[in-house]
């Protein structure tokens, strides 16, 4: 196996100025393994309750996610976010969160995920990203994303489990929340002296950077006329990112530039629908051919600038 994603899977009840979902599968560990599962095999580690159905569970199964270590507790209720947003899409408003089996979740990791190559800490408490990262000491990369919420009441445990990563993945509001900086590239050098080599700075409808200590790279988001449900897309750009890295043999930055590519297709897609919607429907020629409009987006020549002789200069230089 090679990509492991520790994070919540649940029911999510989504309002957006389009329309409305009392209920549907969400949580930063389905919407990151339905991604990555495009490019690798994917293993995910969570609990789910009795109410969580067979339904559910087969969106996982037709993706090929391997769920032998998502554990059902059959007498407790799934993890539950309840959020809203505004005509600023970048902003979610939590109205209500309720861990309920996270809430006692002791993670125990079999055999096979524990050899896990690349591993992705989502969205959790961090005490429990720090307890999957214990038990996955061999692993090549490990990545990890968080959230204002936890930024908030586990932040002495998020700092631990931040050091103990190679890439975080955050976004903008997020990174200035961690530091108490409000300069982007300021916060982002602070992030990388506690430990990670990379850091992704996600910032909604303006794209991504990845910025390490000797280089940046940022790219666009896809230019999309009608975005219609923000949820989810962080975990779907990790799942695109982690999932390509997983499908590479060296993990170089050449590697990380079409991850970070990858990671904007996937997060692209997923917001033209309500939840995981449109992500469970996509092609792999889809996903090629908006990585093409990427590529072409982004391109330019690099020419030899010359400033342009002035016509004046040049008739009397002729005469
Ligand atoms: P994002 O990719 O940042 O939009 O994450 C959205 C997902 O995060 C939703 O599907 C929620 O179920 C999940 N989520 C929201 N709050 C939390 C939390 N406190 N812990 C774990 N997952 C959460």
């Amino acid at each position: 196996m090679s990509l492991l994603v520790v994070g919540s899977v649940a029911f999510d009840a989504v309002e957006t100025p389009f329309g409305k979902r009392d209920k549907m599968l969400g949580g930063s560990a389905s919407h990151f393994s339905i991604s990555a599962s495009f490019f690798t095999d994917v293993r995910v580690v969570g609990v789910v309750g009795g109410d969580f159905s067979r339904e559910e569970e087969e969106v996982f199964i037709r993706h090929g996610v391997d769920t032998s270590d998502l554990e059902r507790i059959p007498e407790g209720k799934t993890f539950l976010w309840r959020g809203r947003y505004d005509y600023d899409l970048n902003t979610a408003h939590t109205l209500d969160t309720q861990l309920n089996v996270f809430a006692d979740f002791k993670p125990k990791l079999s055999e096979a995920a524990r050899r896990s190559r690349l591993v992705f800490l989502g969205n959790i408490q961090p005490d429990l990203q720090r307890e999957v990262r214990e038990q996955v000491r061999g692993a090549e990369l490990v990545a990890l994303d968080t959230m204002n919420l936890w930024i908030e009441v586990a932040r002495e445990s998020l700092l631990e489990a931040i050091k103990s990563v190679d890439v975080v993945i955050i976004n903008d509001a997020e990174a200035r929340q961690l530091t108490a900086e409000p300069n982007l590239i300021r916060a982002a050098r602070e992030i990388l002296t506690w430990g990670p080599k990379a850091l992704i700075v996600k910032r909604g409808e303006y794209g991504a950077a990845l910025i390490t200590s000797s280089t940046y790279f940022a790219i666009p988001a896809y230019p999309l006329e009608s975005v219609f449900d923000p949820t989810g897309a962080g975990d779907t750009f990790a799942g695109g990112f982690m999932g390509y890295l997983a499908s590479q043999e060296k993990l170089d930055e050449a590697a990380m530039r079409r991850a970070m590519i990858f990671g904007s297709v996937m997060a692209s897609f997923n917001v033209e629908e309500f939840g995981t919607e449109r992500v469970q429907r996509l092609t792999h020629e889809e996903i090629n051919e908006r990585f093409r409009a990427f590529k072409q987006m982004t391109h330019f020549e690099e020419i030899p600038f010359e400033r342009a002789v002035s016509a004046a200069a040049k008739n009397k230089d002729e005469g």
